[in-house]
């Protein structure tokens, strides 16, 4: 193994080329597909801490790209230049642009060639709630069959394309429990919509890999870490794939030989199917690594249980911890369940903290200032 840091070396304008070791579904017999991928550092000198995340840099899928050519009537052969290289259409369309989602600029590009009159209404200040309902499960496709575009230039085409993003991944492992390796745990995006079927660009990108290696680079997060104090409580929630830094915490909490005490809240749909990294919770229960573990699954009984409830009704407890000290961490869903788990920590507060409503509003500031309520959501 390299001894000196070569973090310096790559960046997602210049990414490592990380060895694909394991991809293997986690969720079998669901109706969510998740996967736990796990990649090489072998040699490369790279290193991460927990609570960082991985940065993959995606190529679109060929048959989406072969699609839109189709429908464009491009053969995929004509030539485009990006700087001083040219390169095929198809090989642009696969690694440099991003040429699913449609945003609202795309929209008004795509106007000020076609001129649509049902696109310039659309485009109107006062119909911007329309447009967002227009863009729901739409992409860049279904503009070209609904307004097809004969004879259009591909420098035309091209203008309307953004470069391809690179994804943010949390990473699920401790570089100290896995030497020269890093880990995800990935929802794939999988949907149907305007009567086609649609995927996720990067995460079906990586499900679709077997054995080939991956363009990506490490992004770190500072305020997303364990604590320095090796004996301060900490209390993790991540539902779903916001599991993935808790996993890297535990591991990295038990080859440093922290002391804290650890608590996790996870859900999901069914225990049966989506219990993620289940036999690895009970393991670290038997050791004595993990001292509590709340499960919510919200489709295992008639009324639905999330996170939240299960924070409810070990309010008394989960009071008890923070008292002590403890540090609360939340990863996942940042639409819905990261403020359902902000409310239940106030009215945690409120219940068992004997706080007013704005008093508890000022705590929670006080503890994100303290660096004790930390989030890592998407
Ligand atoms: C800091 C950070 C950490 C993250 N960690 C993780 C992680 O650990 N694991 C993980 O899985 N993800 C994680 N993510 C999310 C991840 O980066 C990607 O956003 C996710 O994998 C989707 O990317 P994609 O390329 O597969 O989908 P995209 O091609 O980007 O498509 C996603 C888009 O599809 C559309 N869409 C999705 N579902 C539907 C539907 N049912 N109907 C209509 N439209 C729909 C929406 O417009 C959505 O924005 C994280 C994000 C951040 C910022």
């Amino acid at each position: 193994m390299t001894t000196q840091s070569a973090d310096h070396l790559y960046s997602k304008s210049n990414p490592y080329s990380s060895g694909l070791l394991v991809n293997r579904v986690m969720t079998e017999g669901s109706d969510k597909e998740t996967r736990h991928f796990e990649f090489s550092l072998q040699d490369s000198g790279l290193s991460y801490e927990p609570g960082d995340s991985l940065g993959v840099l995606p190529v679109n899928c060929s048959e989406v790209v072969d699609d839109l050519l189709s429908v464009l009537g491009f053969s995929g052969t004509e030539p485009v230049q990006i700087g001083e290289e040219s390169f095929s259409l198809k090989d642009t369309l696969l690694h440099k642009f991003a040429c699913t989602v449609l945003s609202k600029i795309q929209i008004k590009k795509f106007n000020d060639i076609a001129r649509v009159p049902a696109l310039e209404e659309l485009l109107k200040i006062e119909n911007k709630n329309d447009l967002v309902d227009y863009m729901w499960g739409r992409e860049l496709i279904d503009l070209f069959k609904e307004y097809p575009q004969q004879g259009l230039a591909v420098e035309d085409f091209v203008s309307l394309l953004r470069p391809m993003p690179p994804r943010l991944y949390s990473i699920a492992s401790s570089l100290k429990a896995h030497s020269e390796e890093v880990h995800l745990t990935v929802a794939v995006v999988r949907y149907d919509s305007h009567g086609r079927k649609r995927k996720g660009v990067c995460s079906s990108y990586l499900a679709e890999r077997v054995g080939e290696t991956i363009p990506c680079y490490f992004h770190p997060n500072k305020n997303f870490k364990l604590p320095v104090v090796q004996n301060a409580p900490i209390i993790m929630v991540g539902p779903g794939t916001g599991i993935a830094p808790f996993r890297a915490f535990i591991e990295e909490r038990m080859a440093t030989g922290a002391t804290g005490k650890n608590w996790l809240f996870f859900g999901d749909r069914s225990q049966k199917t989506d219990y993620l990294y289940g036999e690895e919770w009970i393991r670290y229960q038997k050791e004595g690594i993990l001292n509590e573990l709340d499960l919510a699954w919200s489709r295992d009984q008639e009324e639905k249980v999330y996170v939240q409830h299960k924070m409810l009704e070990r309010g008394a407890e989960l009071w008890n911890w923070i008292q002590e000290g403890a540090l609360f961490y939340v990863c996942g869903d940042a639409s819905r369940m990261a403020k359902d788990v902000d409310q239940a920590l106030r009215t945690i507060a409120q219940e068992h903290g004997s706080m007013s409503e704005e008093d508890s509003a000022v705590w929670i500031k006080s503890l994100q200032k303290e660096k004790r309520y930390l989030k890592d959501v998407y």
